[in-house]
């Protein structure tokens, strides 16, 4: 047995499935956004960071809210540059 090896954990990297959600983050005046946010579900927070690097306010959207807002490109453009390199 060889007993030098270094570590080779690193081997499968990539094998953790990434979860995220879409959320409505609604701005006085301005009106909302569809950002995607990291995790499961979303946990009640009243902020968090989201994929695309803003710290938003987040509150239960209505159905109206999913209707009116517009989707975050750049949310949507980093998952999708996420899933492609994932699966090659
Ligand atoms: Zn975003």
């Amino acid at each position: 047995m060889n007993s030098g090896n270094p570590s080779e954990s690193s081997a499968r990297i990539g094998s953790r499935s990434e979860r995220h959600f879409w959320l409505v983050s609604n701005r006085e005046r301005t009106g909302g956004v569809r950002h995607a946010f990291r995790g499961a579900r979303w946990d009640g927070k009243r902020a968090d960071l989201s994929v695309c690097g803003e710290r938003v306010a987040l509150a239960q959207p209505s159905d109206l809210d999913w209707i009116l807002f517009p989707t975050c490109v750049t949310c949507n453009d980093i998952l999708k540059a996420e899933n492609l390199s994932r699966h090659g």
